[in-house]
């Protein structure tokens, strides 16, 4: 790339690129092979030797982390490589309330005797230092899925290092825009590349950040192994998406700031969680760590359970769906999910991951499914 530190905002475009020489593509192409000729002494497939598509993928995100990136075929396939790849015994300091997905696979991981479990709410600091003792692992979300709690990385990470505990961050809601937590302490970042990374909610894709080469190198053995490394079609959209990551990002934060002080201001709404806003919890050391205050808003709606899904229903320009931080706005009541009803999210909850359309539309949009006659 470019001799000189870049901005992420540039990183995004530039990095990831074939060499500067003449006649050279723009962009990686899409290397579609699974062998490669043999040669007298290599023995390439590409489970185990990645194409140049995956590769570029991978430097792009390395270089916006700070980190040496190992591509998975799914965000859940990057939880995995790191839940299923602990010794026995291992006890994991996971959070009491996060991605449904992640709590699913600790506690599968418990229930076949590999893993101990410890639950933690991860926004009261001292909680998890107490729980460290004896840990090997720390499981963070930089932002938590769907409460939208903020975890004060540095100074968890900082006492997991004293305790001999490894930290890994899932930085999904954040992006590495938002906040880099390699440069916090951690020892590994993790991202679902399905959601801002990749940005148009067309593919499934997952990324982990090492501090350090010889640990990647370690990631990508047990990823040839494990066989989840990415289809080169999946990386090339995901590179493409990702150019794009900074104005993406900078119009759907300004559009969920907006949304979040209105719907804080709504009759029918009783709360939101929204870091941006002065009285959240998280507001604090998110204005204190991250570079804004993300893309997600969490509220409840005034009623029942039945209430908040006629406000999805109602919906007309945002998307009823899961998932989240595509180009398109998409909601959902959480607790439709049994996982997370059982793990604390309200039975009113809405997760509201804002896209990058009309500010005013968004707004018409909620406020007229907020006060249809129920
Ligand atoms: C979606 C998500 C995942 C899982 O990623 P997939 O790409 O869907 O497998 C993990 N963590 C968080 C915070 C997520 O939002």
């Amino acid at each position: 790339m470019v001799d000189v530190p870049l901005h992420p905002e540039s990183i995004v475009v530039a990095a990831g690129r074939p060499p500067r020489t003449p006649r050279a593509p723009l962009s990686t192409p899409v290397v579609l092979t699974a062998p490669y000729q043999h040669g007298p002494d290599d023995n390439h497939y590409s489970r185990h030797e990645t194409t140049d598509t995956v590769r570029a993928f991978e430097e792009a995100v390395g270089a916006l982390e700070g980190g040496h990136a190992v591509a998975y075929s799914s965000g859940m396939g990057a939880v995995a490589a790191i839940a299923q790849a602990q010794p026995a015994g291992t006890v994991a300091v996971v959070p009491s309330a996060a991605y449904s997905g992640t709590l699913a696979i600790f506690g599968e991981q418990q229930a076949l005797g590999h893993l101990q479990v410890r639950p933690v709410d991860i926004t009261v600091t001292d909680e998890v230092i107490a729980a460290l003792p004896g840990a090997g692992l720390l499981w963070l979300e930089s932002v938590t899925n769907p409460l939208l709690g903020v975890a004060d990385v540095p100074a968890l990470a900082a006492a997991a290092r004293r305790n001999g505990v490894r930290t890994y961050v899932d930085s999904t809601f954040s992006t590495p825009l938002g906040f880099r937590p390699l440069e916090h302490g951690a020892d590994l970042v993790m991202h679902s590349a399905t959601k801002y990374l990749a940005g148009h909610s067309d593919l499934l894709m997952g990324v982990l950040v090492a501090r350090t080469a010889e640990r990647a190198q370690e990631l990508r053995e047990g990823r040839a192994l494990a066989g989840c490394i990415p289809g080169a079609l999946e990386c090339y959209l995901a590179l493409r998406g990702l150019r794009t990551l900074a104005v993406r990002w900078e119009r759907a934060q300004a559009n969920a700031q907006e949304l979040a002080e209105r719907l804080a201001a709504h009759p029918r709404v009783t709360r939101v969680r929204f870091p941006g806003l002065p009285s959240d919890p998280g507001h604090e050391v998110a204005s204190r760590l991250h570079d804004g205050y993300g893309a997600m808003i969490s509220f409840d709606v005034a009623g029942t359970a039945e209430d908040a899904e006629r406000v999805c229903t109602s919906l007309q320009l945002i998307n009823h769906a899961t998932s989240l931080g595509g180009v398109e706005s998409l909601i959902e009541r959480r607790a439709r999910h049994a996982i997370d009803a059982e793990h604390g999210t309200p039975p009113t909850l809405l997760r509201f991951s804002v896209g990058i359309e009309h500010v005013e539309d968004l707004w018409t949009d909620l406020d007229g499914a907020l006060t249809t006659k129920q």
